[in-house]
């Protein structure tokens, strides 16, 4: 079964908008892992976004992303990578649809709400990233059984 790792970015803790998006993928039938708030270090998000380093809105990132806390979540479920990632909507709010996550919530492409990995390799190493193995957790999921 995929897994993938997303972050529920500052703005999405400061807008309370945490229960919200959670629904969401708990309503499409993913299965949450792992879940933890944290404050990301500069260390940190220099890791996480190193293949933009070289952007000139990498500044703008690493100030964003350390703004206030973020909150990590491992999801596990069929194609859960590319679901997740047609819930969250473009990178740019601007062009994300209505009904997704950016569409509906995101203020602009600086501050886009959310990050899901985008791939198998991406995921497992995101996943490793954010989540010691003993916080990602095995368990029945009764949803879909009487
Ligand atoms: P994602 O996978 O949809 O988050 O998109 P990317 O991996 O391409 O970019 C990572 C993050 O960098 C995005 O979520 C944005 O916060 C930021 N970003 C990417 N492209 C731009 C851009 O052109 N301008 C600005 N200001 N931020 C960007």
């Amino acid at each position: 079964m995929q897994k993938t790792l997303i972050l529920l970015k500052p703005d999405a803790v400061q807008k309370s908008l945490i229960g919200q998006i959670l629904t969401r993928f708990e309503q499409k039938g993913y299965k949450v892992i792992g879940l933890k708030m944290m404050q990301m270090s500069e260390e940190l998000v220099n890791e996480h976004y190193d293949f933009l380093m070289d952007k000139p809105f990498f500044p703008n990132i690493k100030s964003y992303m350390t703004s206030s806390p973020i909150v990590a979540l491992a999801l596990e479920g069929t194609e859960v990578i590319k679901g997740v990632r047609m819930l969250c909507g473009a990178t740019n709010p601007a062009e994300a649809g209505p009904g997704t996550i950016r569409g509906d919530f995101a203020k602009n492409i600086d501050n886009n709400i959310i990050h899901s990995s985008d791939s198998e390799e991406t995921a497992e190493k995101e996943l490793a990233r954010f989540f010691k193995s003993e916080e990602l957790f095995d368990y029945s999921c009764l949803l879909y059984t009487s």
